[in-house]
């Protein structure tokens, strides 16, 4: 892509003018689904378009993320963490929201709108579980019941997970078929959608998938980058010099991003999973080391050897491990809005060993990938207002941490 189509490209983008009719982003995103799914996909976009632009949907939805979520989340200055980086740091909180991370808000907001739309029963899938756990927490609260599809390989991996959505009324179903872990999942969540596309409501829990659910999810999860720029004005009388954010499948970078993306002055950064080196599957590195093709009904990047076979991936944080992104991410590295950096498993331990010690936040292992792109980007632009998003906390992660930092009782350094 030469300059002048990016900047054509760019302004279209700041027009409100992605995803366009077919559901893309420039050349990104679209509608790769079976025949059985299109008329499905279709209700749903009418019912996104009705939803996102009614008043009462939109008061429905901030009472809750008020109420139950707890919304606003902070926006929190960390001077041990800025003075060890040299520079000013922001933190913004989604750990503090409801069940741990910003997944709650997109399954919230799903969660009213298949009640909206007169769904009888909600179907998702998840990988690590974070994912189903917000969807078995926001169906309960708005009386729906629902069935979380998680490959069996991953049910014993994350049994406290599984515990929860019990708890929390879903109904799990081990997958047994294929790889039995994520792939596996979602090839059956397709399955049950596809036997009953009128009763079930699909709840997509990233900015991936087929148009609508990039548009969707970005939408939802826009609020953090919206309560970001209004707080970051309010306490420092104006914007940050950049805003970080760690990308698995997108959501909350895409969330954090796109308020910021007509502040040409605000630099953007991506930072993806690098894992234990550059090799094939061993890393998550989607954006920096993929190529594009169709991966879960959309066509963007994805990580796929030469003969185009979906490649495994790698993480220290499973949040991060999945081989593709969302297509509006592979639009905005394209066109430079947004750059795209990873941070190795030893760089997202060592960032969190420190916020932990210097701040007293124990940040999921995924946002910990943030912490070590800012903190890498810090040290060669000294002296910068820097706001992070923090994804979530990293209780979920203690049983990774136990092992990967043996009595990590580290000395505070101040
Ligand atoms: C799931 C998860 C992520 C990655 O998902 P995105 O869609 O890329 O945001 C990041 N952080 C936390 C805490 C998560 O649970």
């Amino acid at each position: 892509m030469d300059s002048q189509q990016a900047a054509a490209l760019l302004q279209r983008l700041l027009q409100g003018e992605f995803p366009d009719a077919r559901g893309r982003f420039g050349p990104f995103g679209g509608r790769y689904a079976p025949e059985t799914l299109m008329p499905a996909l279709e209700r749903l976009e009418a019912g996104v378009r009705s939803c996102l632009g009614d008043a009462q949907f939109a008061a429905e939805l901030g009472r809750e993320l008020r109420d139950w979520v707890g919304r606003p989340t902070p926006l929190t200055p960390v001077r041990h963490l800025g003075r060890s980086w040299g520079a000013e740091v922001y933190l913004k909180r989604e750990d503090l929201a409801h069940t741990g991370a910003h997944k709650i808000n997109n399954a919230l907001g799903q969660a009213l709108l298949a009640r909206r739309l007169g769904a009888a029963r909600v179907i998702a899938e998840t990988g690590a579980g974070q994912h189903g756990v917000a969807t078995a927490a926001a169906c309960a609260r708005v009386g729906l019941p629902c069935t979380v599809y998680m490959g069996a390989v991953d049910v014993k991996r994350q049994a406290p997970n599984v515990e929860r959505m019990h708890q929390l009324g879903a109904r799990v179903v081990p997958v047994e078929s294929g790889d039995r872990t994520l792939r596996a999942a979602i090839d059956e969540a397709f399955r049950d959608w596809v036997a009953d596309p009128e009763g079930a409501y699909y709840l997509l829990g990233s900015a991936v998938g087929p148009h609508p659910y990039p548009w969707l999810v970005r939408e939802l999860q826009s609020v953090i980058g919206r309560e970001a720029r209004a707080q970051f004005i309010e306490l420092t009388g104006g914007l940050p010099d950049i805003a970080v954010a760690c990308v698995g499948g997108g959501s909350n970078a895409i969330g954090l991003f796109h308020p910021f993306l007509a502040d040409a002055a605000v630099k953007l950064m991506g930072v993806e999973a690098g894992g234990r080196g550059s090799g094939l599957g061993e890393h998550s590195a989607t954006i920096g080391r993929g190529k594009p093709g169709v991966l879960h009904g959309s066509y963007s990047l994805l990580l796929q050897d030469g003969d185009g076979q979906v490649q495994e991936t790698h993480s220290v944080s499973a949040g991060l491990d999945y081989p593709g992104v969302g297509p509006e991410h592979a639009l905005l590295q394209a066109i430079g809005r947004v750059d795209y950096v990873s941070a190795t498993d030893d760089e997202a331990l060592d960032a969190l060993r420190e916020c932990c010690a210097a701040e007293g936040i124990l940040p999921a292992l995924e946002s910990s990938h943030a912490l070590a792109g800012a903190r890498r980007w810090a040290r060669e632009h000294p002296g910068r207002r820097i706001l992070v998003g923090l994804s979530g906390r990293g209780d979920k992660d203690m049983p990774t941490l136990s092992q990967a930092i043996p009595g990590a009782a580290t000395p505070s350094h101040h």
